[in-house]
């Protein structure tokens, strides 16, 4: 799926949105807010922290992480790639049963 750019605070980010922080791309980027297509939580990908580097095109949806990111909620794994988004199981998922 295809990572969207937000502006949203990252509070009210839908799934699959992705939020710069700091908005302003003129700023040393910090990271960025994903908001998992998985769950729906939202987990911080801190540039540098965790081995994780994130490389920006000059489209604001260009963008690539070095590494897979987890996320906090549920555990699958979020691979990033020219703002491609691709989701992977392993075993340290957690199920969650969606009503
Ligand atoms: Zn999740």
């Amino acid at each position: 799926m295809k990572l969207v750019p937000s502006s949203k605070r990252p509070c009210r980010l839908e799934r699959g949105e992705v939020r710069r922080v700091p908005q302003d791309r003129t700023n040393l980027l910090v990271g960025y807010h994903v908001c998992c297509p998985r769950c729906g939580f939202n987990t911080p990908a801190l540039a540098g922290h965790d081995d994780v580097n994130i490389a920006e095109g000059d489209e604001p949806d260009d963008l690539t992480f070095s590494k897979a990111l987890r996320c906090t909620f549920c555990g699958v794994l979020m691979h990033v790639r020219h703002g491609e988004l691709r989701l992977e199981e392993d075993a340290d998922v957690r199920h969650i049963s969606f009503r």
